[in-house]
Parts: structure tokens; sequence; C-alpha cells
């Protein structure tokens, strides 16, 4: 399969192209050609078995094609539940069972899995230069620890994540560089953007990306949201509906391709925190991006999602359809905060506050009966609430426990380089 801009200046790639390029050199990002037909899916496979059957087809012709039975295993080598919650026919899908506990770590690991085999026998290291506000540094950094061949420099807005998310991008070391920068999450990601658009640059340090941007990371997150489905499909004869955390918009993307390739999935509903870009527009304002604002739901602080280009472009430009197929709403803070103390007083059910926000969305769809009593649905669960204790342990007045593989990461000492929040320090750091 070929895959195309979504500005349409760019020549065609392969996929193997797209996922070591990452940005389009048209500054579009890449999407398939066309889409390909609905899967014959399996109830009964694994994880890593359904993950690469929905995958083929986009590897169909490329030279991992043969590789990607193994890549899938690497990468999908920890389990995501579905677990249902007290309200009937409500359930969590817990995605935060990865080293880094968030779901990141599927993306993270199934790129890292690809860049390793594609840089096999080439004699220059590719560096992946990725921006964070939080999940996606510590999970790409702990994926590509190291990995052969390959470097990592990861920025974040300094003091913006949690001590924690801070300490796991700087603890590793060796192949890994954490730069703290004196900017919003924005500025990492233009600055970032500007990089990997650099042919002088990138000619001299070849760069490579893995934000969500990345199809890489992108695509492997259909496997979850299938093998979830399927399951619930075969036990339940229904349809699962989802409630999905959204900041840019990469993980609520790949459930819209799972559903399109014929994965049993309802409506897919998209929760934001404070920063409503998203909400606003599907509201029926226009797209307008805008700097982005610190909430509890750090992760998700984004004003700019960087994958509304290829939600855009799924939907050729028709923003009147692209209105029609979507709910998108916003979640503030006091609202984060009383669904996590409300849940745990209730249920005795501990979340992170990115969680909390499609909860609260959820609750409010069950409310309105825009979520029908007779329909089932999933909010996804992006992250351990053990990675944001600084937020939930205040409001539920005990320590929440932390994962075994984040424990282990946290005893290491860690280290991170000061930077200025403009594309000149990051060029004279990629060169230095
Ligand atoms: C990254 C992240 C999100 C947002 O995901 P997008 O793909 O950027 O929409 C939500 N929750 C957590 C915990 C995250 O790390």
């Amino acid at each position: 399969m070929n895959f195309i801009s979504t500005r349409g200046n760019a020549p065609v790639a392969t996929l193997s192209q797209a996922i070591a390029a990452g940005l389009a050199p048209d500054g579009g990002l890449y999407v398939p050609e066309q889409m390909p037909p609905a899967r014959a899916l399996q109830p009964g496979a694994s994880l890593a078995q359904t993950a690469a059957t929905l995958l083929q087809p986009f590897f169909a012709g490329d030279v991992l094609a043969g590789e990607l039975p193994a890549i899938c295993s690497e990468a999908f080598d920890f389990p995501a539940p579905l677990r249902p919650l007290a309200t009937p026919g409500d359930h969590v899908l817990e995605l935060f069972h990865g080293p880094t506990a968030a779901f990141k770590d599927f993306g993270a690991r199934f790129l890292a899995a690809s860049l390793s085999r594609l840089r096999g026998g080439n004699g220059r290291p590719l560096t992946v230069v990725v921006a964070t506000s939080g999940d996606t540094g510590a999970a790409v950094a702990a994926a590509f620890h190291r990995q052969p061949g390959l470097q990592v420099v990861v920025l974040y807005p300094d003091g913006r994540v949690s001590p924690r998310q801070a300490h796991q991008l700087g603890c590793l070391g060796g192949n890994i560089r954490a730069l703290r920068v004196a900017g919003s999450f924005d500025d990492c990601q233009a600055m970032v953007k500007q990089a990997l658009g650099d042919a002088d640059l990138q000619a001299r340090r070849p760069l490579s990306s893995a934000n969500s941007i990345s199809l890489g990371r992108l695509l492997p997150q259909m496997g979850y949201y299938a093998d979830a489905a399927l399951q619930h499909q075969a036990r339940h004869g229904k349809p699962l509906n989802l409630v999905i955390p959204t900041g840019n918009l990469g993980n609520a993307m790949a459930a819209v391709l799972a559903r399109q390739l014929g994965v049993p999935l309802g409506r897919i509903v998209l929760a934001t925190n404070a920063n409503r870009v998203l909400p606003d527009y599907f509201a029926g304002g226009d797209y307008v991006p805008m700097p982005s604002v610190a909430t509890l739901a750090n992760a998700m602080d984004v004003g700019a999602p960087s994958n509304f280009e290829r939600l855009r472009g799924f939907y050729r430009g028709d923003d009147a359809a692209l209105r029609a197929a979507f709910i998108a709403r916003a979640v503030d803070d006091d609202a984060i905060r009383a669904t996590i103390r409300h849940r745990f007083e209730n249920q005795g059910e501990v979340f992170c506050p990115h969680t909390a926000t499609a909860l609260h969305v959820l609750a409010q769809l069950r409310a309105s009966g825009e979520a029908a009593a007779d329909q089932d649905w999933a909010v996804a669960a992006t992250a351990h609430p053990a990675k944001f204790e600084a937020v939930v342990e205040p409001l539920i007045g005990r320590e929440v426990p932390v994962p075994a593989a984040l424990a282990e990461l946290l005893q290491r000492p860690a280290h991170a380089e000061p930077c200025a929040p403009q594309y000149d320090a990051l060029r004279t750091c990629l060169l230095g």
C-alpha cells in the first residue's frame, strides 16, 4: 500500500518510508492512499494476532511485511483488559499495563520494533526527536532504550509534567537524552516539527519523529480497540461505544480507522480537558488552534491537535459530515477533581485525571440519554493513576500503589538538560 500526505504535495511513500520520516516533506501527515476493505477478524485471536490481522493490508508490499507478526508480538506483550464498572453497561478499557503505565507504550513499542528493523545494516544512527507533554516521551524513551542504531532526544515543557513523569524521562540515560524546555508543550512540538523539516540538518543527522503524527504509533493503536470490541461482541452481541480522553487525537483516530476496517465499534466520543479547540469545532465553530492551557490532565494539554488534519482528511474536508459523526466535550479541572473523588468514595475505584475526563463525559451522556441504557460503553483508561499521584492522592486521601515496572524506573537517578524554547537551541543540541 502507498501513503500520501494530507497536504497533497509530497511523493507517495511506502509504509516503512512513512514510518521512518514521521512527517511528510510538505509538512503534512501521511495517510493511506485508500482505506483497505473490512478485515475478517477472529474473536478468539490474541491481541497481537488481532493487531497483525488489522495491520496486514497497510504493510502489504512493504519491506517490513514479513516482520509484522514479530513486531506485533514485541509491541503487544501486555494485556488491555476491558473491565465492567458498577453502572450497568459501563466499562473501562485498561490501556496502562505496559512499562510506563500509559497507553502510549503500545504505539511506542511498535514504532521501536519497526525502526530497529529498518535500521538493520545501515551504518548511520537514526535520531528520534519527540515532544512530550509527559506520557509520550516516557513511553518512547522506555521502548527505545538500548535499541542499537537508535537515539532519542525528548523535549518536555519544564515544570508542566508531573515529577514522576519528568523522572521517567531523565532516568534512562544511554541512548536517551532528555531536554527540559523553558516553554509550553506547543513550543516543544513546534521545535520538533521544524527540525523534521530542516533538510540541511537531516543531511547531517538523520531524524525521525515519534509523536502521534507517526503512523508507526497511530496504526497499531487500532489493535486494542479491535481486541476489546471483538470479545465484547462475541460475549454480549453488542458493539462497544467509546469515550476517549483526547489531546492530539491519535488514540481516537486509531479507533476511527479500526471501525472503518469492520471492528464492531459504535459511537466514538471525544473528551478533552479545558483545552476546547475540538469541542468548539464540533459544536459548529471554526477550527481555531490556540495556545494550550495547563490542566490536571496534562498529557492532553494540546491547543493544536496534530491529528486533526488526518481526521478532517478522512472526511474529505467535509466539515458538516465530520461534525455530525462525533460528540466532543470539554471537562474542566473542577469536574476532573469531582469525578476522581466521587468514583473513589462511591465505588472504591481510582482513576487518573485523563480517564476521569472521559468518565465525566460518559456520565453526562448516560444522564442525558445520548448514551441509551441498552448500549454498552467503554472509557479508554489511558494511564495508571500512580503516574499522577500529586493530583490523585490528595483527592482520595491515600496513597496509590505504584505498578512494579514504574517503581523500578523511579528508583534510578534522573538527569535532564535545560533548553531554550527556540528552534536554534534544539538545532545546536542535535548537532552537538
Ligand atoms: C497522550 C495521552 C492522552 C491523549 O492521547 P492523544 O492520542 O494525544 O489524543 C490521553 N491520556 C493520556 C494519559 C495520555 O498520555
